[in-house]
């Protein structure tokens, strides 16, 4: 009998086992993933941004995680040996409406308590001459890492202080029972006393098993990149940011300076037919039949409609992509968009259509499960991780 049973190999999940060990050092700890090594799908394909924590709603989880997750990832990531750096990001205005939105933008900012300066033209191009507008915002505390490499180093400390860890060991069924719960998997079967679930794209699923309805469908949307090739390596010495628009979850496609020295171009934000699909012809019908019953994402997919036909448009067609990044970068060219590997997000949609915005925890007496977290999840994933551990003394009295 284990005393704790984490489900999910991600970030989230190796963050929260290690806090768990260091928090409960006695108690015995089963973390199951069904891949056969850690981070193999969101964590394993994103950004890798740190993000500073300039978007969100102040006094949400994500403002507060963020902020407290950009200084948690440096000191984890000096305390392990993982490469990271500071390059700040510049958040850049092509034109008047989009100067106006990074007015609102920079009140959000403020009120975040982020450091930050605003740029003239002239003072943007100084910094980064490659890049056109007609004004940006720089923010110096957003950083790149390789989030793999982070969960790696998670899982060596949680192994380290006596936690195990199966890989290859995929959840089939839940049964949570007056003083424990039963985990089915693909490796047999192990009892808990109590369970934690981050398991991503998965997240209602893993609820559902357990006979609970968690009020949530997780939509799956694809965010594709493009790679410049290495003479462009040196193009920015920053992350570079379009303003987005209000009305849509997602940031708009950036160029991000990745901890490896290459550059890369994206995400949009395209619907998958497949949740941990990441090629444009993966589909599941399962998956399929999921989302379009679901009456919470046909809402969102109806409300949606013309942006979602363009992003789609764009991801068709190389040109319109290069066209979102040629606002800001117009030296760019049809030739320097080289392909790289797309990731999935996993967006929880409530039931009432709406695409949930902050961090979502779900309750049970023996469990409790991350419904929602997209990015800056990377980024918070030790605020995270804490927050659970302070749920789980809380619900447990010790
Ligand atoms: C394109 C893209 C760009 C992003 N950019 C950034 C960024 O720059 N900065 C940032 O902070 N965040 C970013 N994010 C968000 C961030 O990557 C995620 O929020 C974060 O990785 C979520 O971690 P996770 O552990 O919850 O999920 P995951 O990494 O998806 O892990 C979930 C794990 O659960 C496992 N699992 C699922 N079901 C089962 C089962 N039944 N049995 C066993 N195991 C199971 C899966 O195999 C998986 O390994 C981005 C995300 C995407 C997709």
């Amino acid at each position: 009998m284990q005393d704790f049973i984490i489900i999910g190999g991600g970030i989230l999940g190796m963050s929260t086992a290690m806090q768990l060990k260091k928090a409960y050092p006695e108690r015995r700890m089963l973390l199951l993933e069904k891949e056969s090594t850690p981070a193999r799908h969101q964590t394993g394909h994103n950004s890798g941004v740190i993000h500073a924590g300039v978007y969100y709603t102040p006094g949400s989880l994500k403002a507060r995680f963020c902020r407290e997750g950009n200084r948690a990832t440096r000191e984890f990531c000096d305390a392990h040996d993982v490469p990271y750096e500071i390059c700040g990001k510049l958040l850049v205005a092509t034109n008047e409406l989009e100067e106006q939105r990074m007015h609102k933008l920079q009140e959000r900012i403020s009120a975040n308590d982020l450091e930050h300066e605003w740029l003239s033209r002239e003072a943007l191009r100084e910094r980064e001459p490659n890049i056109t507008g007609i004004a940006g915002i720089f923010v110096p505390s957003s950083g790149i890492v390789d989030y793999a490499a982070v969960t790696r180093a998670m899982a060596t400390e949680f192994e380290r202080l006596g936690g195990e860890i199966r890989y290859g060991a995929e959840v089939t069924a839940l049964d949570e029972r007056r003083e424990e719960v039963v985990v089915t998997t693909t490796q047999g079967e192990f009892t808990g006393r109590y369970l934690v679930t981050c398991a991503g794209l998965m997240a209602d699923r893993v609820v559902r098993m357990l006979g609970q309805e968690p009020g949530f469908s997780i939509c799956p949307f694809r965010g594709e990149y493009y790679q410049l090739p290495p003479e462009h390596n040196d193009i920015v010495k920053h992350l570079i940011y379009p303003i987005p628009d209000p009305a849509m979850p997602f940031l708009g496609v950036h160029l991000t300076r990745m901890i490896d020295g290459s550059v890369t171009v994206g995400p949009n934000a395209v619907l998958a037919f497949k949740r941990e699909g990441y090629k444009k012809s993966d589909i599941s019908l399962k998956d399929m039949a999921a989302m379009f019953t679901d009456s919470g994402i046909r809402k969102v997919l109806t409300k949606n409609l013309r942006p979602g036909l363009a992003e789609m448009k764009n991801s068709l067609h190389k040109k319109g992509y290069l066209e979102l990044v040629r606002k800001y970068c117009p030296s760019l060219g049809l030739s320097d968009m080289k392909p790289y590997p797309a990731g999935v997000r996993a967006q929880a949609v409530t039931r009432d259509g709406k695409l949930a915005d902050d961090f979502l925890f779900i309750n049970t007496p023996r469990s409790l499960h991350v419904g929602n977290a997209p990015s800056p999840a990377a980024t918070s994933s030790i605020p995270i991780g804490a927050h659970i551990v302070s749920q789980v003394k809380e619900q447990l009295g010790s």
